[in-house]
């Protein structure tokens, strides 16, 4: 039986506490949250090594401290309607609602989608929401939202997302002008017509794909960094 507790919580204080993250609300809901029902049954055994996991449709639970970095930028204080652009497995979206009031999810490949919602429903998050839905484009209905966390990297700021986000809300997304590397950024929305950019380090995420992000299978060629969609001769 492999002891799924210890391995959380030495992941816990050796890939996240060593590394700098204090945040004692992330901290404990890094600790409270199962990684391992996230995880393919065939790589449960290894849900704390340090390292994203593949979770099938070409796409990654991230690792562990990613999740973690991630969150404790969002400058959460708990209570939070929050929105998550790449539900993938549901495992970040579990973290952050350990921590918000309020967890509105979309990933836009269908079966993932149904498998976070799964998952989520198995260990017991009720406030988490899934969609099937391009994220690029936010979700109107619910917004605004207190912060946002985008899990794919984006050739820009969506401006959908800008919107959605409320006077004071912070969003945390990889931006990057070609699909092999991002610069984390959080972005804070000062006033209504104002918002603060920071660069929190360099990345390394799964597309984001969709109506204003990246177009979908588009030839990967280091040399030729794909134009963005909506700029034209960039
Ligand atoms: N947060 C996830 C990480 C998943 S990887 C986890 O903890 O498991 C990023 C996810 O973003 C992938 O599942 C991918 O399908 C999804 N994605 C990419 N572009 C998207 C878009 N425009 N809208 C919603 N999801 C998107």
């Amino acid at each position: 039986m492999v002891d799924y507790a210890k391995l959380r919580k030495e992941m816990v204080r050796r890939q996240i506490g060593a590394r700098g993250v204090r945040d004692k609300k992330v901290l404990d809901a890094m600790q409270r949250t199962p990684r391992e029902r996230f995880t393919p049954a065939r790589l449960k055994k290894r849900a704390y090594e340090d390292t994203p996991l593949p979770i099938g449709a070409g796409q990654t639970i991230s690792q562990p401290y990613m999740v973690a970095m991630m969150i404790e930028a969002l400058r959460l204080e708990g209570g939070e309607k929050l929105l998550e652009i790449g539900a993938g497995s549901g495992y970040a979206a579990a973290v952050l609602a350990q921590i918000a009031g309020s967890v509105f999810a979309l990933e836009r490949i269908g079966s993932l989608a149904r498998t976070a919602a799964a998952h989520l429903k198995e260990t017991g998050h009720d406030n988490v929401f899934v969609r099937h839905d391009d994220g690029t484009l936010g979700w109107s209905e619910q917004a605004p939202f207190d912060a946002i966390l985008v899990s794919a990297g984006a050739p820009d700021i969506p401006e959908a997302l800008l919107r959605q986000l409320g006077v004071g809300g912070r969003m945390v997304i990889p931006v990057g002008a070609s699909k092999q590397a991002q610069k984390l950024i959080r972005v804070t929305r000062t006033d209504e017509r104002q918002y603060q950019r920071e660069e929190l380090g360099d990345v390394r995420f799964v597309p984001l794909i969709g109506a204003k992000g990246w177009r979908e299978e588009a030839p990967e060629d280091p040399e030729d960094p794909q134009v963005p969609p909506g700029r034209p001769g960039a």
